[in-house]
């Protein structure tokens, strides 16, 4: 297959969407590829760098994409470029096509198939192709380091010998993929970060990054289905911003990033509260392409508002753009696996990230495609932490509406998937219990010599039976997320089974079968401990640095 690589033309359009290491991973696969002249040089991969990965280098758009079956870029085609591609050919880009239907209309008139990388399903096995979650992840990391630039502080305590300085206070609101990359960030620096999101499945998440979540006194479900937040009702977004007003006093830094896919971008920092912030806080605003969250944002430009600098840059991804376009190019290359690669390409209609992603294809607007499947509602379990979390703001929140028992959300809910069905586990193992205790007590062998060998047998297998059932059940029906404390348990566990065994098993005399089974226990539960350790070092060392 022939595959171009044309050059971005966007002003602050640095990034590439290969990399040389990637063409010739491709070159490798047997994709005979070609790319513009210049078109990695902002990103500072050179054409030298092309041809030695077996790249042919071509002179302008028409020429670099003239004989191609597949071209891959960054930002969408003009209409004029899309008169250069060949009919016929596949382009993945990203497209926006509600934001463009002459585009869009374009590139059906061409007979072009397109997959817009904007458009890729948030489903877990379209993870590795999704470009939006990785761009979004370097926006988010880069808007801290615009804002810690901007301010005129430290985001880290400082105890010097000339005072104290505290550290600095970072409002984070949206915790989606850009917004936990800026808690991440700004944690990392050393700040107190704050953090609000619709969707209540994000608390757990902002809560293990080590920030606050706000408590809003307000019962809607931010939650659209399918990953996406849904469009919240004017009084929701009003006890919203009665909430954020009463942080503008506080923080130093806000870093919005709310975005609800397909709408403007919801209005939540309007220029009252900008002017309530102290002198010299910084608000950077992500959502500034898609018409901002803040009120003074001018998009791609930095402004000063009475002493508030106020970021609307829509490049900060662009930035960082070696690294963009290493990520962008990996997901470019998964999407390109997807689709069959070299030998297998093909436009699988049945492929929910190939159909959730096609935009035009054999001469028809094929988008949108039909809704993902909607995720399960959020695990009970966020809303327990929920209840027992509290915040500094907690306090502070408007009263808007008093909460409803409703059955969504908070509160009032069936037992978790995730959960132990254990209703029933309790009385079940009493009334064994007591079966046995009175069977021993009150058995017809009383007095007689065999009650001593019954009495141990039926003791051990009570036992046996007991830890049996408790093992399943502990090993089957805790959530994941527990795991970790639960092998520090079974380490526990495994240790009175190698005291238990050693005495079986080392106690002298001629080897039977109680002897061995001793050895084999001690054996097991060493192999147990032995590896729960490896385990635990292995994902230590994730988090060293
Ligand atoms: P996004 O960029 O569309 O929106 C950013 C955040 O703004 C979202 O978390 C949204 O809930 C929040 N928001 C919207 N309106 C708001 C308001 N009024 N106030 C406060 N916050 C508001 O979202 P995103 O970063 O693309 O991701 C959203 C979710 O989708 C996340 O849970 C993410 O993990 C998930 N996701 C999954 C996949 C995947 O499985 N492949 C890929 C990407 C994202």
């Amino acid at each position: 297959m022939k595959l171009a690589v044309p050059a971005e033309t966007g002003t602050d359009e640095r990034r590439v969407a290969l990399t040389p290491p990637q063409v010739a991973e491709l070159v490798g696969q047997g994709f005979e590829v070609t790319i513009q002249s210049q078109a990695g040089a902002r990103a500072g991969f050179h054409d030298e760098a092309y041809l030695a990965a077996g790249a042919a280098i071509a002179n302008d758009h028409a020429q670099t994409v003239a004989a191609a079956d597949l071209v891959v870029r960054l930002e969408p085609p003009s209409i004029d470029q899309v008169g250069d591609l060949p009919e016929g050919s596949t382009l993945i880009s990203f497209i926006w096509p509600k934001r463009s239907p002459e585009l869009v209309e374009a590139l059906r008139a061409r007979g072009v198939t397109t997959l817009a990388e904007d458009c890729v399903p948030r489903i877990t096995t379209a993870q590795k192709l999704d470009a939006l979650s990785s761009m979004a992840n370097l926006s988010g990391y880069r808007a801290v380091l615009e804002a810690a630039s901007a301010l005129p502080s430290f985001f880290s305590l400082q105890m010097t010998a000339a005072g104290r300085i505290n550290p600095a206070t970072v409002l984070v609101i949206g915790a989606g993929v850009a917004g936990l990359a800026a808690i991440g960030a700004a944690r990392g620096l050393g700040a107190r970060v704050r953090a609000f999101d619709t969707r209540e499945a994000s608390r757990d998440e902002v809560k293990s990054l080590g920030a606050d979540f706000l408590d809003l006194d307000f019962e809607e479900d931010g939650d659209g289905g399918g990953g996406y937040a849904k469009v919240m009702s004017p009084a929701f977004i009003e006890a919203e911003m009665a909430l954020f007003r009463e942080q503008a006093k506080e923080v130093d830094v806000v870093i919005t990033t709310a975005l609800v896919p397909g709408n403007k971008a919801p209005l939540l920092w309007d220029k009252g509260m900008v002017e309530s912030m102290k002198p010299g806080s910084v608000v950077v605003d992500l959502a500034a392409h898609q018409g901002g969250n803040c009120e003074c944002t001018v998009a791609g430009e930095s402004v000063d508002v009475g002493g508030v600098t106020v970021i609307g840059y829509t490049d900060l991804a662009s930035r960082m753009a070696p690294t963009a376009s290493t990520l962008y190019g990996g997901n470019i290359l998964h999407f390109i696996k997807e689709l069959g690669g070299n030998d297998g390409f093909s436009i699988d209609l049945d492929n929910p990230i190939t159909r959730g992603a096609l935009v035009t294809h054999k001469g028809e607007v094929m988008w949108p495609a039909p809704k993902p499947e909607p995720r399960p509602a959020p695990k009970p379990a966020a809303a327990v932490a929920q209840a027992a979390s509290a915040t500094t703001a907690a306090a502070k929140a408007p009263a808007a509406k008093p909460k409803k028992k409703s059955g969504h959300g908070h509160g009032g809910h069936a037992a978790p998937a995730s959960e132990p069905s254990s209703g029933w586990l309790a009385p079940l193992i009493g009334v064994i219990l007591l079966g046995v205790w009175a069977y021993l007590r009150f058995g017809p062998w009383q007095g007689s010599s065999v009650s001593v060998e019954a009495r141990e047998f039926v003791q051990h297998l009570t036992v046996f039976v007991l830890a049996c059932f408790v093992g399943w059940q502990v090993v089957w029906s805790v959530t994941a997320a527990l795991h970790t404390p639960l092998m520090s348990v079974t380490n526990a566990i495994s240790g009175i089974i190698i005291v238990g065994g050693l005495l079986e098993g080392a106690r002298g005399g001629s080897l039977d079968v109680a002897m061995v089974l001793g050895l084999a226990a001690t054996l097991l539960a060493t192999i147990n401990i032995a590896g729960g350790f490896l385990v635990t070092h292995r994902m230590l060392r994730m988090f060293r640095r």
